[in-house]
């Protein structure tokens, strides 16, 4: 059950309603968000939901059989919409592209990556600095000093950022240079990092886990949600399978799914989903079909000299095309669906 509270309820009114809820043996937890106030309120006996709905101070009790509740659409079917300052709005009815490389390289590399993004009114710039490498050996990132040079730059254009965060203490340093934190797929079920994401001020990505279930990812969302931060994004970016045809197998199911599951954007990473090159626009192009709210994907000028994932890379052509038939195929949906 979730409890909407009153954004400016006192203290003396907050404990009457706790007092009733553990009263009928529901275990409470507060949550504080920037945006409102909640009791998530977990347990099994079966009550008079009016029995508490009539007490002052709350706005709304919902009946929620989900496991997780905060994320979930089956108490809030309005979608949630984020803001990334006046002019980029993220979720349901709009469709938003990322796109940049996997890593940051250099001051060269990120200043022809503006441009090809300002030409073609991408608004989201995405790019590692640090960066999660299955061997130790390979380049790991520009770290900060990179972001804060890629920053400096992306800001002059208009541009905003994502990028990921691999553990807690970066989250300090990197927070007045990122507009998103990416949380990667190795960090999907990094409890201690996505607790300390829900007290930040800014909008978090979570990836799917390599081999995570859609409900694990919704939990791992709740974590945030729970820890104080509503702004989330939900990122299908394939999973591990037995078919080795592929980098990853893209559950494109999970698109609809997390989308009737939850009222959270649901964005689509098709670059590390499938993993090669030539692919990465169909499969990008089918998550739209499908329903996703974005898409998220890798580009570089020169792919073969990218210093990671080179091999999944558009190159700025292949990006441009793929940024216009992704707007649309977005346009065509829309009208099917009137
Ligand atoms: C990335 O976005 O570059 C990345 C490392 O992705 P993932 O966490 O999905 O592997
Ligand atoms: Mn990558």
């Amino acid at each position: 059950m979730i409890i909407q509270l009153q954004k400016d309820i006192n203290q003396a009114k907050k404990s009457e309603i706790v007092s009733a809820i553990e009263k009928i043996k529901y275990k409470v937890t507060e949550v504080t968000t920037r945006e409102n106030n909640y009791l998530v309120a977990v347990g099994k006996a079966d009550f008079d939901i009016r029995e508490i709905g009539h007490m002052p101070g709350i706005v709304d009790v919902f009946r929620v059989s989900d496991d997780y509740k905060l994320v979930s659409r089956k108490w809030k079917i309005k979608p949630t919409l984020l803001k990334l300052g006046s002019e980029i709005t993220i979720g349901e009815g709009t469709l938003t592209l990322i796109a940049g490389p996997c890593s940051i390289e250099g001051e060269e590399q990120v200043n022809n990556t503006i441009k090809h993004l300002t030409e073609n009114n991408i608004k989201i710039m995405r790019g590692g600095v640090y960066k999660p490498r299955s061997s130790p050996y390979s380049f790991r990132g520009m770290g900060i000093e990179g972001l804060k040079m890629w920053h400096n730059l992306a800001e002059k254009a208009g541009i905003k950022i994502i990028s990921e965060v691999m553990q807690v203490s970066q989250i300090e340093e990197m927070h007045d240079y990122v507009d998103i934190f990416q949380v990667g797929a190795r960090n999907t079920q990094n409890f201690n990092l996505l607790d300390e994401l829900g007290k930040v001020d800014k909008p978090v990505l979570i990836k799917r886990g390599i081999s995570g279930t859609i409900d694990e990812l919704l939990y791992s969302a709740e974590y945030v949600f729970s820890a104080g931060n509503e702004q989330l994004i939900l990122c299908e970016r394939g999973i591990r399978t037995y078919e080795r045809a592929s980098r990853n197998t893209l559950d494109i199911n999970a698109v609809p799914i997390l989308k009737e599951k939850s009222h959270l954007p649901v964005i689509v990473d098709p670059s590390h989903a499938i993993g090669i090159r030539k692919h990465v626009p169909a499969v990008a192009l089918a998550s739209v079909m499908a329903g996703a709210d974005g898409i998220m994907y890798e580009t570089h000028k020169t792919p073969e000299k990218a210093y990671s994932d080179g091999q999944q890379s558009l190159d700025f052509e292949e990006s441009e095309k793929l940024a216009k038939m992704a707007r649309e195929v977005w346009a065509l949906k829309v009208k099917f669906e009137q």
